[in-house]
């Protein structure tokens, strides 16, 4: 057992404050990492504010963290000391439901070990990359291919294969027209990653700020969703749209943006359990509406691969650790271009 320097909640309310969290002593399969950067999500912000249910404090949250392999345990095989490697969103599994042997641990059917917040195997609580070193069983470890900063690569972990996994699955590509509802951290992922896929890109935004970095960023078209008209100029167009907004949105309205057999795939968390079903605008034009977590492992690993052939990082502001609880603020007013990563020497 090692103790490391890190930040955690304390409550749903306070600010988070600087602590100091326990590591297990590595077991055969596991790997030590020293953590150099962890990007802020907000799902970050609605766990550890309780906007999820109650949460086991002092949590220290972070899923979204790179770094170097500084020791490993007596049997591990896919990694070396001195590696890049990543750690996202979750940190165990069963390994033998029928999900998790499809490569969907996301959705393993015991239930997974999330990288904070979660009962580990020995009772503790699962801390997350907030710190500066974690252990992690090697399986749940991913590859950082050379190419790829690790500070860009960071976000990757969570914002990246989330965005990733909708896209690939739904087929966005050549000849496809992809919309993006917000552009965050989630969202500006959506669109780098969809127009490295070759679609048709369009944003749509609260208002019309950050309409300039979009188009930077690979979109083709962006519009303003304060904007009634805009409901009524791209009524019917897209093949998928993925939806990324931290807050509820008017269902109904934007599903009336789909094409017949259009695919819209909610990735934020608005925070509201349940929604009304809106039987109209689906039947209207035989539409799809779902709901996607992550990804799997092999999957986080496939985007990973694919961001450094198409030289994709996250457009990122480093900050110390110091300065988390103004990032949060900042996040929540929609104000981040477009992910905060902590630079985990700051915790030293
Ligand atoms: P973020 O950086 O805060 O981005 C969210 C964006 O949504 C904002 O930048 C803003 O974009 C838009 N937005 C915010 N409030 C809004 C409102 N009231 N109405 C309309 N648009 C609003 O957050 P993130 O880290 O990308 O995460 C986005 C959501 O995904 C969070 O709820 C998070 O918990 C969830 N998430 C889910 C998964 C999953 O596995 N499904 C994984 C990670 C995160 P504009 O300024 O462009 O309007
Ligand atoms: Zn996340």
């Amino acid at each position: 057992m090692r103790t490391v320097n890190a930040y955690a909640a304390v409550s749903a309310t306070g600010p988070l404050v600087p602590t100091a969290v326990r590591r297990r002593d590595l077991g055969p399969t596991d790997v030590l990492i020293e953590i150099a950067y962890c990007g802020i999500c907000h799902s970050d912000i609605h766990a550890v504010r309780g906007e999820w249910g109650p949460q086991p404090y002092p949590l220290t949250p972070g899923h979204e963290m790179t770094g170097v392999v500084t020791e490993i345990g007596a049997d591990v095989t896919k990694h070396a000391v001195g590696d890049r490697v990543g750690v996202g969103c979750m940190v165990d599994s069963c390994g033998i439901c029928a999900n998790c042997e499809q490569g969907d641990e996301q959705y393993c059917l015991t239930g997974n070990t999330l990288t904070y917040g979660s009962t580990d195997t020995d009772g503790s609580t699962t801390q997350g990359g907030y710190a500066t070193h974690i252990v992690v069983t090697e399986d749940f470890v991913l590859r950082i291919p050379d190419g790829l900063g690790m500070e860009a690569a960071a976000p990757l972990l969570c914002a990246g294969i989330t965005s990733y996994s909708p896209l690939a699955r739904w087929g966005a590509g050549p000849g496809k027209k992809v919309a993006v509802i917000g552009l965050g951290g989630l969202g500006h992922m959506a669109v780098k990653l969809a127009h490295a896929m070759g679609a048709e890109v369009t944003v749509l935004s609260q208002s019309l700020k950050k309409q300039d970095d979009a188009l930077r960023l690979g979109a083709d078209h962006f519009y303003a969703t304060g904007d009634p008209k805009t409901f009524e100029t791209l009524a019917g167009t897209f093949d998928l749209i993925v939806n990324t907004v931290s807050a509820p949105i008017d269902l109904p309205a934007f599903l009336g943006l789909l094409a017949l057999d259009g695919v819209f795939n909610t990735v934020g968390a608005s925070g509201v359990p349940e929604i009304a079903f809106p039987v109209g605008a689906i039947a209207a034009n035989r539409r799809v509406y779902t709901y996607s977590l992550i990804g799997g492992i092999r999957e986080t690993q496939k985007m990973l691969d694919f961001c450094a052939q198409h030289r994709i990082g996250a457009e990122v502001e480093i900050i110390p650790a110091s300065k988390i609880n103004d990032a949060y603020e900042r996040i929540l007013a929609s104000d981040v271009r477009y992910r905060f990563v902590i630079d985990n020497t700051t915790l030293n």
